[in-house]
């Protein structure tokens, strides 16, 4: 009964503003969701309270015979919904796990090979900025200047000059289906590991409407907060054989304690991607995503990169609004439309302003939102770009968005 909100009205207060913010936003970041209360509940539950380092049945603390089974839930239903021999669930991150992952393959100032940040890859793919392009050599492959599409040919021609001991497949703007097996066809050209960061398209990978890595890959990673609609995290999966370096790799190798209330919370999550509805629900995602895409390509100056998409999300060239990524996305939030900017292939632009947008349908279709619903939601988008000053179209737009998220409420 101890009363937080007179008592700390400061966080209180914050936690509360965000929560009617989420309430009355379109949400359109692409990596992010809206969990279930089994989730939430898991995660906010007294499994905070415990150190639990190791693995289950070989623990550094005592008192864990409940943690043991948690986790291992958590285990075994990550290996069911993927079809994967072993998984760890420990990763507090996606970088995280990505950091371990390399850890279990590689030594300091090997090469590895990964998509370009600008191209749609992620920061711990070799940016520079990051440990990733700091602890190895870091090179990058882009997309097609034509297609916008991953060019397989052109990866083989770099892999063939870099000779990396690992190349990186995933990304985090990318909207096409990705050809893993051309993917391992390159790595075993030049001799090198696989590994798949699927961190974006898990959910849809977990319920087939995108293929699967498992069993191409040498190792595969993910985060479990996008697609996947469970708690901030990340996992690891790859074969058995692999277990035990990539187990120590993590614990004691790069990470401490796990978080046992977020690995049950991974636990709580795998139950609900293994039941029918959420195929369902990543059908609508990309339905959502396709319907939002014809929109755009329908539109006077806003492209979208690659022609579409066929998975949660969308990168748009904003170049010929004359409007750059920064600018938009704030216009956006004034209409509480939240979205990203994001670069586009050949930017020219820093990545603090960028001349895109990134755009996914993950949280609006938990909300319950159609196909119509996510037409709308893009002449929305577009009708705000294309009167930017036009004080009295911005108001009614405001207008039109609280519409949409009163017609379909958070669940409670
Ligand atoms: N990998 C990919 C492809 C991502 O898109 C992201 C996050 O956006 C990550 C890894 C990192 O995840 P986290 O933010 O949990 O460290």
């Amino acid at each position: 009964n101890y009363d937080y909100k007179q008592k700390d009205p400061e966080l209180w207060n914050a936690i509360s503003n965000e929560e009617k913010r989420q309430e009355h936003t379109i949400e359109l970041i692409a990596s992010e969701n809206v969990v279930s209360n089994a989730v939430m509940a898991a995660q906010g539950s007294v499994l905070t309270n415990k150190y639990a380092e190791g693995y289950p049945k070989r623990r550094y603390y005592g008192g864990c015979e409940f943690i043991d089974v948690s986790e291992s839930l958590a285990i075994e239903r990550a290996k069911k919904l993927f079809g994967a021999e072993f998984a760890n669930v420990q990763p507090h991150s996606g970088s995280q796990a990505n950091q371990a992952a390399y850890a279990a393959f590689l030594k300091p100032g090997d090469k590895i090979l990964g998509m370009n940040l600008n191209a749609g890859g992620h920061l711990t793919h070799g940016a520079k900025v990051n440990f990733s392009g700091k602890i190895y050599q870091s090179y990058s492959y882009g997309l097609d200047p034509d297609t916008e599409h991953l060019n397989y040919d052109e990866i083989l021609k770099i892999a063939k000059e870099v000779q990396p001991q690992l190349i990186v497949a995933g990304a985090s703007a990318y909207s096409r289906t990705i050809d893993w097996h051309k993917f391992r066809a390159i790595a075993d050209e030049v001799g090198a590991y696989l590994m798949v960061d699927m961190a974006h398209i898990a959910g849809l990978v977990a319920t087939g409407l995108h293929p699967s890595p498992i069993g191409i890959a040498d190792v595969v990673t993910t985060t479990t907060h996008k697609t996947l609609r469970g708690p901030r995290g990340g996992m690891i999966l790859s074969q058995s054989k692999y277990a035990k370096q990539i187990n120590s790799a993590l614990f004691p190798g790069t990470q401490g304690g796990p978080l046992e209330h977020v690995v049950a919370a991974k636990a709580a999550c795998f139950f609900e991607d293994l039941q029918h509805e959420f195929k369902t629900y990543c059908e609508q995602v990309i339905k959502n995503a396709k319907a939002m895409a014809e929109e755009f390509k329908n539109s006077e100056h806003i492209k979208v990169v690659s022609g579409g998409t066929d998975n949660h999300l969308m990168v748009l060239d904003l170049t010929d609004t004359g409007l750059s990524g920064k600018e938009v996305q704030n216009l956006l939030d004034e209409v509480m439309i939240t979205t990203n900017k994001e670069a586009i292939p050949n930017e020219q632009r820093s990545p603090f302003v960028t001349s895109g947008l990134r755009l996914g349908t993950p949280a609006i279709t938990s909300r319950g939102f159609n196909e119509d619903d996510s037409r709308k939601v893009a002449k929305l988008i577009i009708d705000a770009i294309e009167n930017y000053d036009n004080e009295q179209v911005i108001e009614k737009i405001k207008k039109d968005v609280r519409s949409l998220t009163d017609a379909h409420p958070l669940a409670k």
